[in-house]
């Protein structure tokens, strides 16, 4: 398009803008107000004369660019001024070209007589013709596309039409619908109601059954409910047309392949069929009709199916129909489900209530049952006597089951015999039935260690039919027999039994072994109670004894005059009597503080040595299996005391201690020395006038005091005998007397064996020549020389050699032998305080009359002579031997004799070889 009609407009935008909107005010006012242009909206586009006035302007301004080739604000304006109106009106159109000549005759107007008018020098010079031209180019296009913008509007408004036209069509429709909506719903809420005002299914079913016929009008309406234990559907109710016989009792099988009642219900899907094969359906179809059946649907179970059938489909193939149907359905479903559930919440409640009578009743046994085991359980710890006991559980148990006869039977260990203990109601005599284990019904039982109940024993295999003689034995009637088992030994069998057969139950059997451990146990207890009792009685008496035993040897103790104390095997002291006390001066309780060797070191200094204590205790006995004893007499202060130590041995032998005994041999000691010491003075005093009798004796014997008759001399001779025999006594006494004073004088050295033998057999020779004896020396060459006193060691071997010759019948063998020994050849009693080294043994053998066993010791004390044959003819004092002994201890050797009575004896005696 050319400039130049925009430049133009542009140009006289002044000039035409006014007239153009005075012209259209002009042309639009009067048809207003005369109602010429009977617009009913054109107020809203000349409503406000500012808005129309901008919009022209700005219209006028779309016509310069328009002009200029640029349609946008035009085309904006025009659409503008249609947006404007809400409808396209039919007078719209004209007043738009109404206003595009109002600009057409104002432009045109100026434009011709723009010249001549003249709007100012500024204003060039246009071409008229080519304005006019270009104006009517541009007005022709608003107009097209007013036009055209009009009829594709009015197109537009005859579609809306056509469109309402189709909503009022569907509107309608769906008022119809929701019509039958409607009653639906109001059907469904009155089936709601109806359901939910009861709770049996027979009337919820009518109460559907009405309702859907009512709302859906079909001819035949079926309610068929699946029965689980048939698993059938049968025919709940029909709906029918008044003239329909009435159908009997109908059932369908839910697995019926070809009925459609059961596809419904096997699929829970609803199915539709216009013409059913009517063979495949049962006596409930109606020929030729169309079928609808729809599942009871209830928490994916299906319990039902209903059926609708009608001559045509028509409604049934109707969807808001088939939702109807399809909400009844689950409706009706649930309050069945709810109805079944009621039902079974009823069942279960009183199979409940049945179950808690039960459960009641139960513990009601129960209770009884730990009635009556508290009552045994009193009844077993009320006494502990077996007897008592038994009897009387026996009769708590008749008591509570109501029994005429029990006993308990226990085991009788040493045969294994079932024997009656106790017995009920029955003190006769018990331990009179018995049944070796494994025999009769009891036996049975203890076998098995398992209860029985017999209802009738004359009917059990296992009874034992009583001896006719046994008048009082049960021959019939029930039996109850329980093992009593105590620490799983058999004790015994518990028997109950009555007359009535079959009157025991099995609340019997159970209370019977509920109660069995317990009476078991207490009889159990109640022996062991009674084995303990008799121990305890036993040992009771025992130690009342060993009490008594033991006070009496205490009191003994206490009441010896020796001292004594008693140490255990480890030296320590035990017991200290009350003469220790006094002997030892010392008191009790200090002694009893110390270890005895220790307490004898402080009052024996090193002589306790002596007393070996240790030693003892290491070795109680000697090489001969005997009780070693070891003595010594002590100087304690002024006083003499003998000790003795002996081990103290068990009756089986084994060492429990010592023993020491202390004895205060001080009075004899004394008066021992004063009778050697008056012995001795009397001894000195006889000397003399003993002197005097053998001189004056010798003298007239020798009769140069005058001649003497025979008879005188034969006095004369006894008399000289005879003091020359006290001279002898007075001797050996003096030399006891030395000896036992201490005050012998010695002179030791050492000695040929050969040459003191051989003096004395010079001195004997006579004598035993005389008696006409065998004497035998035997002296080996190169024996040792002895350490000894010559006269005195004459004076012992001189003492020997004539006893054996004077108690040796005539005739009779003598033999002397020496021979170099060692200690060990003494005897062990005497060789205590020995000295080890070379010793010279010499044996004195003969064949006479022998000495007795029990006189070899006391052969060596003063005085003492055995009764024998030659006792006479010997003579002698029963002095020699009391000197040899201690004579030979003080050369430090030792004597024994060995001697068999009528056969010999054999003195020997050892000294310490030079
Ligand atoms: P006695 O002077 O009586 O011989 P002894 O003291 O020597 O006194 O002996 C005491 C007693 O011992 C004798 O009386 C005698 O009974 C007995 N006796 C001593 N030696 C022998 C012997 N070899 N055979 C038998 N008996 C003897």
């Amino acid at each position: 398009m050319s400039t130049l009609l925009a430049r133009w407009l542009s140009d006289y935008r002044d000039l035409l803008l006014p007239r153009w909107m005075a012209a259209l005010e002009r042309k639009l006012a009067p048809a207003m107000t005369a109602g010429a242009l009977a617009v009913d909206d054109m107020p809203e586009i000349v409503q406000h004369p500012d808005e129309q006035r901008v919009l022209l302007a700005s219209m006028y301004e779309g016509l310069i660019d328009a002009a200029g080739g640029d349609y946008q604000q035009l085309d904006e304006c025009l659409r503008l001024l249609r947006a404007l109106r809400t409808t396209p009106g039919e007078d719209e159109l004209p007043q738009q070209l109404a206003l595009i000549f109002q600009l057409r005759r104002a432009a045109t107007g100026l434009i011709y007589a723009g010249r001549h008018a003249g709007n100012g020098p500024s204003l060039p010079p246009y071409d008229e013709h080519a304005l006019s031209e270009e104006l009517e180019e541009l007005l022709e296009y608003v107009a097209v596309t007013s036009a055209s913008r009009w009829v594709s509007a009015a197109a537009g408004v005859s579609r809306e039409l056509h469109d309402t036209k189709l909503l009022v069509e569907s509107l309608y429709r769906e008022a119809e619908a929701t019509d039958r909506t409607t009653l639906h719903v109001s059907k469904l809420n009155e089936i709601t109601q109806g359901l939910t005002a009861s709770l049996d299914p027979a009337q919820q079913v009518a109460v559907v059954g009405e309702k859907l016929k009512q709302g859906l009008g079909v001819d035949v309406l079926q309610v068929w409910l699946y029965s689980e234990q048939a698993g059938s559907l049968d025919l709940a109710r029909e709906w029918a047309d008044a003239d329909a016989a009435e159908l009997p009792a109908l059932r369908i099988a839910s697995a019926d392949p070809g009925d459609l009642v059961a596809r419904a219900f096997r699929d829970a899907a609803m199915v539709l069929e216009h013409a059913p094969d009517a063979a495949a359906q049962g006596p409930w179809y109606r020929a030729s009709f169309a079928v609808l059946a729809m599942p009871l649907v209830a928490q994916r179970r299906v319990t039902g199916v209903i059926v609708l059938q009608q001559p045509e489909a028509g409604i049934l193939e109707d969807r808001a129909e088939q939702d109807f149907v399809r909400s009844a359905a689950s409706q009706t479903a649930i309050a069945l489900e709810n109805a079944r559930l009621y039902d079974e919440v009823r069942s279960f409640n009183a199979v409940l209530e049945q179950r808690i009578a039960e459960r009641t009743q139960e513990l009601q046994v129960e209770r009884d049952m730990l009635e009556t085991l508290n009552e045994i359980a009193l009844e077993i710890s009320s006494t502990l006597d077996e007897n008592l006991l038994m009897d009387g559980l026996l009769e708590a148990l008749a008591k509570l089951v109501g029994v005429e006869h029990g006993s308990i039977m226990l085991v009788e260990r040493e045969t294994e015999h079932l024997v009656d203990r106790a017995v009920l109601g029955e003190k006769r005599d018990v331990g009179y039935t018995r049944f070796p284990i494994g025999q009769g019904v009891v036996g049975w039982v203890a076998q098995q260690r398992k209860p029985a109940m017999v209802a009738d024993v004359s009917q059990d295999e296992r009874w034992v039919a009583p001896r006719d003689d046994e008048d009082d034995h049960k021959r019939h009637g029930a039996m109850i027999c329980v093992p009593l088992i105590a620490h799983h030994e058999l004790q015994g069998v518990l028997v109950l039994s009555h007359n009535e057969p079959g009157y025991f139950r099995d609340e019997h059997l159970r209370l019977l072994t509920a109660s069995a451990s317990q009476i078991a146990i207490g009889i159990h207890n109640a022996q062991i109670y009674k084995e303990v009792e008799q121990q305890l009685m036993h040992r009771y008496e025992m130690q009342r004894r060993q009490e008594e035993a033991a006070s009496q040897s205490a009191a003994i103790l206490q009441s010896l005059s020796d001292g004594v104390i008693v140490c255990d095997a480890y030296g320590s002291v035990l017991t200290v009597n009350l003469a220790a006390e006094r002997i030892l001066e010392r008191p009790i309780e200090e002694l009893v503080t110390w270890q005895l060797p220790e307490l004898l070191k402080r009052l024996l200094g090193r002589r306790a040595a002596e007393l070996p204590v240790e030693e003892m205790l290491a070795h109680p006995r000697d090489e001969h299996d005997e009780p070693r004893t070891v003595s010594a007499t002590f100087q304690v202060a002024n006083r003499v005391l003998s000790a003795t130590l002996d081990p103290v041995l068990s009756t089986k032998g084994g060492l429990v201690g010592a023993v020491a005994v202390f004895r205060d041999i001080t009075r004899e000691v004394e008066s021992d020395r004063l009778k050697t010491e008056f012995i001795g003075t009397v001894s000195h005093e006889l000397r003399t006038p003993m002197a005097a009798i053998k001189g004056f004796t010798q003298l007239l014997a020798m009769g140069s005091l005058g001649a003497l008759n025979d008879t005188q001399k034969e006095f004369l001779g006894i008399i000289q005998t005879n003091a020359e025999r006290m001279i002898a006594i007075i001797n050996d006494l003096l030399d006891i007397t030395k000896i036992e004073t201490g005050s012998v004088e010695l002179d030791m050295r050492p000695l040929h064996m050969a040459e003191s033998l051989s003096s004395v057999l010079l001195e004997l020779q006579p004598k035993v020549q005389d008696r006409e004896q065998e004497l035998a020396v035997g002296i080996p060459p190169g024996l040792p020389l002895v350490h000894a006193d010559a006269k005195r060691f004459n004076q012992i071997l001189l003492n020997l050699i004539s006893n054996a010759v004077k108690y040796t019948p005539r005739g009779g063998r003598l033999a002397v032998e020496a021979r170099e020994v060692t200690a060990e050849v003494v005897p062990e009693p005497l060789r205590e305080g020995l000295r080890p080294g070379r010793y010279v043994q010499i044996e004195v053998r003969d064949t006479g009359v022998g000495i007795a066993p029990e006189e070899l010791e006391k052969i060596f004390e003063r005085f003492y002579r055995t009764e024998n044959p030659l006792k006479v003819e010997a003579g002698g004092t029963g002095l020699g031997l009391s000197l040899v002994r201690p004579l030979l201890k003080l050369f430090g050797g030792r004597i024994w004799v060995r001697s068999t009575v009528g056969e010999g004896s054999v003195f020997t005696f050892v000294v310490p070889a030079a």
